[in-house]
């Protein structure tokens, strides 16, 4: 989700890195144990919807997309505490009765404040077997999130990440979507700054921020397979790709520490997917949840 609305942004100190990985662990948890192992062919997205709200309401975190208004924005309250996003929709699909079906990918978005503190993350699944087209737009999609957790170790300013990420999708031969973009993240799920996948104007004109410690961003890509347009649904809030060719959706919140990016919505054990890269499962593989690309 975006707004307009950005708080100033504050550096987080450790302890503050320490209470936003509990945030984001929860909503790790959401999306891979609770949702994920729901996703098959006949499954309504209202029954993943509900799954998500429950897992958060047991664990006394609020959720942040339920009631939420972006300022400035003609939309109705969001009504559900994750968007689900299927095939050609992109981002912000509202949850209802429409049933998975086999071959279709599934775009999960979901955030929640857990004691003050908020996660944000998103993850496309496929729904059983998808066109090998398909998989390779999952796989780029994830991939360049990836490419971009890893630049933050070592790259001075965001620009330097954003257009190796344009670059990436480019010679992959899809689009990335330069609508909506990522955000710091901390006390709200929106605070500056303005966080593209693309070299955008604005990164140009003074936006360009640091990657220096203490610095908390959602990093979320979105990517389509034949043109990065995109149309907003009559309901306001689901966005499609202007052709109706697929789109898929990666997110993590990562934080910027003194030894290297922190992946505060990755699975148990793979938050820094930059360090000991030489050994171990946990330096080995990319950020998020295996498998790779097939
Ligand atoms: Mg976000
Ligand atoms: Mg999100």
């Amino acid at each position: 989700m975006r707004s307009r609305k950005t708080p100033r942004r504050e550096n987080k100190s450790p302890q503050n890195l320490e209470a936003m990985r509990r945030a984001g662990l929860l909503v790790w948890e959401t999306l891979h144990q609770v949702i994920a192992p729901m996703i098959r062919p006949g499954v309504a997205t209202k029954e993943l919807d509900a799954a998500a709200e429950e897992h958060f309401r047991k664990h006394d975190a609020v959720s942040l997309f339920k009631n939420y208004v972006p300022e400035g924005a003609h939309c109705p309250p969001f009504p559900a505490v994750t968007c689900i996003s299927v095939n050609e929709e992109v981002v912000h699909g509202i949850p209802g009765p429409r049933q998975l079906q086999e071959g279709d990918i599934v775009s999960i978005d979901t955030g929640c404040k857990l004691d003050g503190w908020c996660g944000d993350s998103a993850y496309t699944f496929p729904v059983g077997e998808v066109d090998p087209e398909v998989r390779r737009l999952l796989d780029v999609t994830r991939g360049v999130l990836d490419l971009a957790i890893r630049l933050m170790a070592t790259a001075s300013r965001w620009s330097q990440v954003a257009a190796e990420m344009e670059r990436f999708v480019h010679d992959h031969g899809f689009y990335v979507v330069e609508a909506f973009v990522g955000h710091g993240i901390g006390r709200q799920m929106h605070e500056d700054p303005q966080v593209p996948n693309f070299l955008s104007e604005q990164l140009r004109r003074g936006g360009d921020f640091p990657l220096e410690p203490g610095l908390v961003i959602a990093v979320e890509p979105m990517v389509n397979m034949g043109t990065k347009r995109v149309r907003t649904r009559p309901d306001r809030w689901t966005q499609v790709t202007a052709d109706h060719r697929p789109s898929a959706h990666f997110e993590h919140t990562v934080a910027i520490t003194p030894s290297g990016p922190r992946v505060l919505t990755a699975a148990p054990g793979e938050e820094y997917p930059t360090r000991d890269t030489s050994r171990g499962p946990a330096g080995s593989k990319p950020a998020g949840e295996s498998p790779g690309p097939q």
